[in-house]
């Protein structure tokens, strides 16, 4: 059977739809949580590094707080970015995920591939990227 097949295209129903980000989501978390395993490889060794492995599988961040010293700020960002994909976890659930938190408008699914985090539309995160570097000029 070929597989090019499909001469109308299939809605994906509202079931499929949330199927597939929640994968998307799941990867890229997967992702992260790799990058940042690695960076702490680079810093720390031994039983420390196991230690602070198992913390963050567990979703213990307070590790990297501790670890400051060690130059893992790095880590941060990262946890930052965990944060925000467990927020579009949960947003999936509740049935918000895809929409902006300032304006209420859809994000385009354009943007939620390249961002499956996003919790703002083009329009809104561009306003508050220039409000950040407005504030940092007054400082
Ligand atoms: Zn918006």
């Amino acid at each position: 059977m070929a597989k090019k097949q499909s001469k109308k295209k299939k809605a994906e129903s509202e079931e499929e739809r949330k199927e597939r980000l929640k994968k998307l989501l799941i990867a890229k978390r997967n992702e992260v949580l790799k990058e940042a395993k690695e960076e702490i490889g680079k810093f720390i060794r031994g039983e420390n590094r196991e230690l602070v492995e198992t913390a963050l599988d567990d979703g213990d961040w307070s590790v990297v707080d501790l670890a400051e010293d060690l130059n893992l700020r790095k880590l941060t960002a990262h946890k930052q970015t965990l944060d925000k994909i467990d927020e579009a976890l949960r947003k999936l659930e509740e049935g918000t995920y895809g929409i902006c938190e300032d304006c209420g408008s859809e994000i385009p699914e354009e943007r939620l591939k390249v961002i499956p985090f996003a919790i703002y539309c083009v329009d809104c995160m561009e306003r508050r990227e220039q409000l950040e570097e407005m504030e940092k000029e007054e400082w």
